[in-house]
């Protein structure tokens, strides 16, 4: 039963992330952005755990790879541990470094 209602949050999870996501224009990170994401954020991050490549909190996948499944490739994801945010959300001065234009913030 447990894993029945996992499941089904992470269903709900998704489908309001994509939804945000397509409402949005469907914007991406740079390859490179996402593997600094990775390595500064979730790879030395407590709530990252490797062996199911995802994060424990919001249990989405996480990696340094430009995969349609994984949340640092969406510029609308943001970390729900507020390490980083959705390109949109942050307000810094940088250069962008995405393919929307969006910043760094790191
Ligand atoms: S999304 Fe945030 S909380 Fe989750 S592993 Fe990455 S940095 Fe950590």
């Amino acid at each position: 039963m447990n894993y029945l209602l996992r499941q089904s949050r992470r269903v709900v999870r998704l489908a309001k992330a994509w939804l945000k996501f397509k409402v949005h224009g469907s914007p991406k990170r740079a390859p490179q952005y996402v593997l600094l994401l990775f390595e500064a954020r979730c790879e030395p991050c407590p709530h990252y755990d490797p062996d199911l490549k995802e994060c424990s909190i919001c249990e989405c996948p996480v990696s340094p790879d430009v995969d349609e499944r994984n949340k640092l490739l969406w510029a609308t994801e943001e970390c729900p541990d507020k390490r980083f945010l959705a390109d949109e959300q942050n307000g810094s001065e940088s250069e962008p470094h995405s393919e929307t234009g969006g910043t760094v913030g790191l």
